[in-house]
């Protein structure tokens, strides 16, 4: 795309690509923070290309758990999954650009950390389904439903990276 330099054209540009750029909703889970993983997993994203659009540590509700994993409320391991992901603080980020839903849920990996290849997310650091370390939307939809669910309006940050030119042409 084409980067215009005015700063008021800059403006529009952020938020004419805001509304049209796919964005993902990752979390790193209580364990992926308490493990220490944290700049490991984010790095992950960053050296991928993907554009860091909000982050924050944040300790959730059992409400806004069980909100987010809705679909599988019917699952045995619901209770469970919900006190895991309330267990401990969680770092919640979106991160934007295209294809970015399906190019993460890669880059995670399958959701049993033993079945997931070498060089993902889960496949390098977690052995236990019920501790996967991240998590990642699985839609459009869903990523922008998640990233709705967790932050505030006014969390997320309208920028441009100087990246840019050099990732896409
Ligand atoms: P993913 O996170 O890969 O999209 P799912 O949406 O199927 O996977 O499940 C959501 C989360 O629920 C998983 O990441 C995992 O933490 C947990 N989970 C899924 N299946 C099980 C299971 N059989 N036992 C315990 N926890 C599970």
């Amino acid at each position: 795309p084409q980067i215009s330099m005015g700063t008021n054209n800059r403006t529009l540009f952020s938020l004419h690509k805001s509304q049209e750029v796919e964005q993902t909703y990752i979390m790193i889970k209580p364990d992926g923070v308490q493990r220490g993983l944290v700049g490991e997993i984010i790095s992950r994203f960053e050296k991928k290309g993907f554009l860091l659009k909000g982050l924050k540590l944040f300790q959730c509700s059992k409400d806004l758990a069980q909100e987010h994993y809705k679909d599988l409320k019917d699952k045995p391991f619901f209770p469970k999954l919900t006190d895991y992901i309330t267990s401990g603080p969680v770092v919640c980020m979106a991160w934007e650009g295209d294809g970015a839903v399906a190019s993460a849920r890669k880059l995670i990996g399958a959701t049993n950390p033993l079945q997931a290849e070498p060089g993902t997310i889960r496949g390098d650091l977690a052995v236990q389904t019920g501790r996967n370390v991240v998590h990642g939307s699985d839609s459009p939809d869903n990523g922008k439903r998640e990233i709705a669910l967790w932050f505030k309006e006014g969390e997320l940050c309208q920028w441009e990276s100087v990246q840019t030119p050099w990732l896409t042409d």
